[in-house]
């Protein structure tokens, strides 16, 4: 059995501790679009996100909600090795797009699919998850998902990606910093459990934006974090820039030391989602490491061992 990290919190102990049995996701494709590709706050999205607005694109293969929906819970059922294991339950998470930001009663129809499978008897879902942006979430939106939290439990997914204003207009996020403070301080007053994301190694972000971002979200309480090394995908605006030289991607050893700066400036209490990217290999155009992706776990762990430090020592909370 894997022994948990010392000197990070991550998300499996933690999800056993709080719902007492394993719990594996079900990402959806809710037909959601994003202000950054429609006009009302941008053309083409931000420049690292792929076509499928960082999702499954189920929904535009053929498949419903409810079919999503079905089909994830039944994938996971299979994964039970003995009858004697615990039933795993289920996280439908909606994370193609900003999945706030719907046209008229869209959402309400969404969450009441999901809600008539929380309602069955012996349900596996034991929250739901929702990937947004900081700038669409109205007070209407934060009433309608704390009433929610009546049925299941609420996590909302805000992408901060860096603290640094400039770098989100160069990168064409559109947003602030500002408006990531508001989302997760109106979020925290209506109970719902916030999951803040960044991405380390953006150009002009470098070693101080990295710090500065994780201030950021050890300032804001959200509960918990994913974060991931910039990554270059395949039909994005900066396979462009890549493709032309000018854009960089921190290796794998750029990306340790970076990551290990922003740990030790998060809250010691906040619950690290992820720690790198999980891009489709074919997509992925950049960076190639030679260093798997599962080792980074490890190698983060033998940083913060070698720098004598841990998750929050550096924290100015
Ligand atoms: S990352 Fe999110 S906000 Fe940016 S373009 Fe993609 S879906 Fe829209």
């Amino acid at each position: 059995m894997q022994t948990a990290p010392q000197r990070f919190r991550t998300l499996s102990p933690w999800l056993r501790e709080r719902f007492g049995r394993p719990v594996h996701r079900v990402s959806l494709d809710a037909g959601s679009t994003c202000p950054n590709r429609d006009g009302t706050k941008g053309f083409g999205g931000c420049t690292y996100c792929d076509i499928e607005g960082s999702g499954t694109g189920a929904l535009k293969d053929g498949d419903g909600l409810e079919e999503q929906l079905q089909s994830g819970i039944a994938r996971i059922a299979r994964r039970k090795k003995r009858p004697t294991d615990p039933d795993s339950g289920v996280i439908a998470y909606l994370q193609s797009y900003t999945n706030t930001y719907v046209e008229g009663g869209r959402f309400a129809e969404v969450l009441d699919i999901i809600r008539r499978y929380i309602a069955m008897p012996d349900s596996p879902i034991v929250a739901l998850s929702v990937a947004t942006r900081p700038d669409c979430l109205p007070d209407e939106t934060v009433r309608v998902l704390e009433d929610l939290k009546k049925e299941t439990e609420i996590w909302v997914e805000l992408g901060l990606e860096s603290a640094n204003d400039q770098v989100l207009f160069d990168i064409n996020r559109l947003h602030t910093l500002e408006e990531f403070e508001d989302a997760t301080a109106r979020l925290r007053q209506a109970g719902v459990l916030t999951v803040g994301h960044a991405i380390l190694g953006l150009p002009g972000d470098g070693r101080e934006g990295a710090r500065g971002t994780a201030a950021a979200l050890a300032k804001s309480g959200v509960e918990g974090v994913k974060v991931h090394n910039l990554m270059v995908l395949e039909k994005t605006q900066m396979a462009h820039q890549w493709r032309k030289g000018e854009l960089e991607v921190p290796s794998a050893q750029e990306y340790l030391s970076l990551l290990a700066d922003f740990v030790e400036r998060l809250a010691p209490d906040q619950v690290l989602h992820r720690i790198t990217g999980d891009a489709p290999e074919a997509k992925q155009l950049a960076p190639r490491w030679d260093v798997p992706k599962n080792a980074i776990r490890e190698l983060l762990e033998t940083e913060l061992e070698s720098r004598g430090t841990s998750q929050g020592c550096l924290a100015a909370i």
